[in-house]
């Protein structure tokens, strides 16, 4: 394995965390999202106090709007499972008894379409569940057992600063009820999501502001709710993703149908740059039964539809480099989307947002110095980072629309994984290892192996894959 490979699995792991002799006072939280709530958890073990700051006032049932993706289909990959489960003990069994979904490890009702075939089923791992549930119902979930936790406390605020005193951050400044309120800390969190203004507030006060780096992807979202029904179908989870020469339009696109909680089945369908499905319902069952296999049709012609069909654009990936910035007050870390968001179809941003936390407690793990700059957490987060990046950018630069940056070697990484992927068409063996890598269980490095290239190689090019 790879260095960050290595890394990586360290970050990842199941292993329960002993709890260490807090040596932070209090740590403050700006956003209590998916991101802000799980470094909160990890927090708890190292603060005596944690307080989350968050401008939503009450999350409900459905999407809040510090989330405006809510009401999208959420995935969570099986490595985000694996930490929250590693974070709250217990979660699994308390989602599904509150109504989430769990896939059957059989691989039965559930379908990946790639560019028009019907690809196998990886064997489900042992230990590793996958749950399906909407994105409110999950965060609400994580945000109940994160503030069960007796040191956890949350305000409801606006954050717009820090506080600094020497080379450190001291506290953050947030609005409440129209009042300025600045509260003190050992360590602040960014969790305000993609479109942090850290960067702005560290400049403000002669910082230097991480570096941000771009990929177009003019993605287009369109999802709405149907009534689980099984005389239409059985199936739980069918994605379907089509390159844009595989499709007759010539234009990619990715569509997904979930069942989730409340006996309801969640459907997105999407599309690239000009390519935009609208809000209208009608638009929306057309390219259903248009650009998708059967199944997505039918459940749009014939099942109930239980809400309007909300639609979502996000303009770009991005990821902003603290590992790169050299001159970073100490007292301070980001985590999640503040860091880096993907192209959502890839899942990735959760489960991201949950190996952060898994990085900021290695960190605060190695008893670190809180007079200095937190570069070893950055450095740790760059490993999942990387990881995500690599494979959604990766991914996207065969979009037509997305013209780089390339990667170094990118024609050479582009033959071989293009190898890989034909091989774990008829290879169960290099099927499950890249399952592991878009799932984040693995980083992925470990495709590079020679044993890994050497059986794909044999797959495509000695064995004919109807052998
Ligand atoms: C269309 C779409 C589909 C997606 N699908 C998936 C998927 O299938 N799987 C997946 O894993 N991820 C998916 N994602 C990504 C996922 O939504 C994010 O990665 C995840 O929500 C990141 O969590 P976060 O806590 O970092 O940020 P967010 O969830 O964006 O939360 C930021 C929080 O900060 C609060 N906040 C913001 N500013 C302030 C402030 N100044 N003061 C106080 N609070 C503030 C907000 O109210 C909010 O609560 C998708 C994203 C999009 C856009």
């Amino acid at each position: 394995m790879t260095g960050a490979a290595k890394r990586f699995a360290q970050i990842s792991t199941a292993s329960p965390v002993k709890p260490p002799t807090r040596s932070l006072r209090r740590a403050v939280v700006l956003g209590g999202s998916m991101a802000g709530l799980t470094a909160a958890r990890v927090l708890s073990d190292h603060a005596d106090e944690v307080l989350v700051v968050e401008r939503d006032e009450s999350a409900g049932e459905g999407p809040r709007p510090g989330v405006p993706q809510g009401s999208q289909v959420h995935a969570l990959l099986p490595a985000g499972a694996v930490q929250l489960e590693r974070w709250f003990p217990g979660f699994v069994d308390e989602a599904v008894a509150a109504g989430a979904v769990t896939l059957p490890p059989d691989g039965a009702r559930v379908q990946l379409w790639v560019n028009g075939d019907l690809r196998p089923n990886a064997p489900a791992e042992r230990d590793v569940p996958v749950l399906v549930t909407t994105r409110p119902f999950l965060e609400n979930l994580v945000r109940a057992r994160t503030l069960a936790l007796p040191n956890v406390t949350q305000v409801p605020g606006r954050a717009w600063g820090l506080e600094f005193s020497g080379s450190r951050v001291t506290g953050a400044r947030y609005t409440r009820d129209g009042d300025t309120e600045l509260v003190e800390a050992d360590l602040v969190v960014d969790a305000t999501g993609r479109a942090s203004r850290l960067g702005d507030w560290l400049e403000e006060a002669g910082w230097e502001r991480p570096p941000m780096r771009r990929m177009p992807i003019k993605l287009n979202y369109a999802t709405a709710l149907f009534a689980y029904d099984e005389t239409v179908s059985d199936q739980w989870s069918v994605i379907s993703q089509s390159g844009a020469a595989f499709t007759p339009d010539g234009r990619a696109r990715i569509g997904g149908v979930l069942r989730v909680e409340g006996n309801r089945w969640i459907m997105l369908v999407s599309g690239y740059a000009d390519d935009r499905p609208s809000s209208d319902p009608s638009e929306f069952r057309t390219r259903c039964k248009r650009d998708f296999p059967d199944v997505f049709g039918a459940i749009a012609e014939k099942a109930r539809m239980l809400s309007d069909v909300v639609t979502y654009h996000q303009a770009d990936s991005r990821r902003r480099d603290f590992h790169a910035v050299t001159r970073f007050p100490a007292g301070l870390v980001a985590v999640g989307d503040a860091v880096a968001s993907f192209n959502p179809v890839y899942g990735q941003g959760m489960t991201s947002a949950a190996l952060h936390a898994s990085c900021l407690s290695h960190y605060l793990m190695s008893s670190p110095d809180h007079n200095h700059p937190a570069t070893e957490y950055f450095q740790l987060t760059r490993v999942v980072v990387d990881a995500a990046w690599q494979l959604s950018t990766f991914a996207d630069l065969e979009l037509p629309h997305v013209n780089g940056p390339y990667p170094p070697a990118y024609r050479m990484i582009r033959w071989l994984s293009g190898k890989i992927f034909q091989a774990s068409l008829t290879d169960p063996s290099v099927n499950q290892r890249l399952a592991r890598t878009t799932t984040m269980l693995a980083h992925p490095n470990t495709l590079a192996t020679p044993t890994t290239l050497a059986r794909a190689l044999w797959r495509t090019t000695v064995r004919r894959p109807s052998e």
